[in-house]
Parts: structure tokens; sequence; C-alpha cells
């Protein structure tokens, strides 16, 4: 079985993604620092506990597994939190990822599937965003993703690498069968949060700005099911694989939810209060991040099957009561 390469398969996503990569025939190998993942999480294939920083642990890791492929989901993902600390993105992301890209290239290893963010668009006027928006990113979080965006394009023409860049919009849900979860700490997302509000496990959710320019007045994301968005990822492995070339896919739904609206089916999935508060905006968030994903259905063939808000909290929900990595 092809071993692919997975840093930050102790992680949200990345812990979906080897499930996935397992389920499809793969050997999926971890490589992760564990500062924000969870060496329970990682259940799927071989673990390395390693450090992006650190080349000669990359290196290492190559000359062990020999990837066919990588899968590159490592990194600090926070907005708010990158507005606090931007060196500490810029470092651990770009820095980190160009080690990891080198270390690529150096082991022959020619493909490589990147997770980067809508957050690269920024703040455009109510649009819709496809694949050719142009890529205005309001903060350090996403100017970091971009950042290792166009080193991938350098590396394209210079060595040939080629690359899948995916552009998430807002991952939600849980693993249906409760193997992986979300699982952050400290928690700053917006479900997860929620729900810790709803069963008393935390103070009030509190609304970041109710003075945005939406219907009514709270942020609006598209909020994509993490088993839909892992199964592209082993759709765009299989069109590298298959030398189709480098591409850029946006996951989204092409529906966006405010805050409000996701409280209140939050509330309906539930059937519980939520206590919340009103708050100032989190400064670097974006009004409205919202996409379409018709190049990935028709190019890649991706069909998102739980990516319906109500699916997404009910497989939250059902994560957040039964499943935690610290037992
Ligand atoms: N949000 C909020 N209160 C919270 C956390 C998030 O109002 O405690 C809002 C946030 O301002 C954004 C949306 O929920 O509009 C989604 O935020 P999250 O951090 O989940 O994801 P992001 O969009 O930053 O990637």
């Amino acid at each position: 079985m092809a071993n692919i390469l997975v840093t930050g398969g102790a992680g949200y996503i990345g812990s979906h993604a080897c499930k996935a990569l397992a389920a499809a025939g793969y050997t999926p190998v971890t490589f992760d620092n564990l500062v924000t993942g969870w060496r329970d999480a990682v259940k799927f294939g071989p673990f390395v506990q390693g450090d992006l920083l650190n080349r000669a642990e990359i290196d290492a890791v190559f000359e062990r597994y020999r990837p066919v492929a990588v899968m590159h989901f490592a990194a600090l993902s926070q907005v708010g939190d990158s507005m606090k600390q931007p060196g500490t993105y810029w470092r651990n992301n770009v820095e980190g990822s160009l080690n990891l890209i080198e270390a690529t290239v150096a082991a022959g290893c020619k493909q490589f599937v990147f997770s980067s963010t809508c957050a690269t668009y920024g703040d455009q006027d109510n649009v819709v965003l496809d694949e050719n928006s142009a890529q205005h990113p309001i903060n350090a979080y996403g100017a970091s993703k971009r950042a290792i965006e166009d080193i991938l394009r350098d590396f394209e023409a210079a060595y040939g690498l080629q690359s899948v860049i995916f552009r998430y919009f807002n991952v939600a849900g849980a693993d249906p069968e409760g193997e992986v979860g979300e699982f952050h700490q400290p928690e700053t997302h917006l479900i997860p949060l929620m729900l810790d509000a709803i069963d008393g496990k935390r103070d009030a959710l509190t609304i970041f700005g109710t003075d945005y320019d939406t219907p009514d007045g709270t942020c609006i994301r598209d909020y994509v099911h993490v088993c839909d968005l892992v199964d592209a990822h082993v759709l765009g492995l299989n069109w590298l694989l298959e030398d189709k070339g480098s591409r850029v896919f946006n996951l989204g739904t092409g529906t966006g939810f405010s805050v409000r609206e996701v409280v209140e089916q939050s509330r309906e999935v539930t059937n519980r209060a939520v206590p919340m508060t009103e708050g100032d905006r989190r400064p670097g968030d974006c009004t409205k991040l919202v996409s379409g994903s018709v190049r990935a259905e028709t190019e890649l063939g991706w069909r998102p099957k739980r990516s319906t808000l109500p699916q997404m909290i009910a497989d939250a929900w059902r994560w957040h009561q039964t499943g935690d990595y610290s037992a």
C-alpha cells in the first residue's frame, strides 16, 4: 500500500483525512508536533512526532517511509490569534511549509496536497467566491496561507512539484462513527464553543459583532462537513497520482449561514437553549465568506453528502457528548 505523508494528521481535519485515506487503501503516515494535535487521534497508520521547523526530522520521515505524496494540514489556524501573534503564524506556517516543500522535492516526491483557506480571499463585497476571485487576505492567517500557495507555484516552475490546493471554507461536524472528531485546546470555533455553552461546559457564547453589513448583522460563513472535505482530498490525491497536474479547488457549499442562524439551528438540533451574549467584532474577521464548488464537482467529481447545517451540528453534537482524546 502506498504511503502518504500526512502533516497534522493528529489534528481535527488531518485525523479525518487519515481515516479516509486508509479506507481508500493508502497508508497515512502522520507527522505532527502535537502542539495542537492529539496522539490518541492517530488511529489509522504510523505516527512520527516531529516539527516542520526541524528539517532533519522531515528528511528522516521521507527516508523511512518513502511516501508517494504529501498531504499538508499542519498549521496554526486561528484567525483571531493570528492577529495577536503574526510572527508566530508566519514562522510556523510559512517557514514550516517551506521546509516541508524543500524536503519533498529533495526526496524526489512530486505530489503535494495543500490545505489552504478562504481566508486568502479576504473581505469582498457580498460576492459568492470562486477560484478566480482576487486574494486579498485581511488577517495574518490568510496571508500566511496565500504565501505558501505562492511558494508551491514557484516550486512547480523550478522543480515540477505538482500540487492540489484546497481552499477550505468553514469546516464542521465529526466522523459519524465517532472514531475521531473536533477537539481543540483552547477551542475558538463557533460550533464546538456553542455546544460547550449549551451543555454548561463553559460560559455563554459571545457573538463577535452584530453590526456587520449582513441581513441580521452577524458574519456569514459557508460550512462544510469534515468528512466531505476529506473525501475531496482523496479525490485530489488520485488526481495528482493520475498526473492531471496542479489545480486549485474551493471547497464550499455555495450557501452561507450567519452566526445567528447557526445558533438557531443548534437550538433546534439539540433541543436546548443556547446561552449567549453579544460582543465586539473579532479583529481579522471577514463579513462574508461563501463559495460554490462547481470546479471540485465537475473536475474531481466531488459530491458532498453530509454538508447540511443540521447534519453537521448533529454530528458535532454526538461527538461532543461521547468523544474526546483526554480519556
Ligand atoms: N464566532 C463568534 N463567537 C465565537 C466564535 C466565533 O461569533 O465565540 C463567529 C466568528 O466571528 C465568525 C464565525 O463565528 O464569524 C466563525 O468563526 P470560527 O472561529 O468558527 O471560524 P473562522 O471563520 O474564523 O475560520
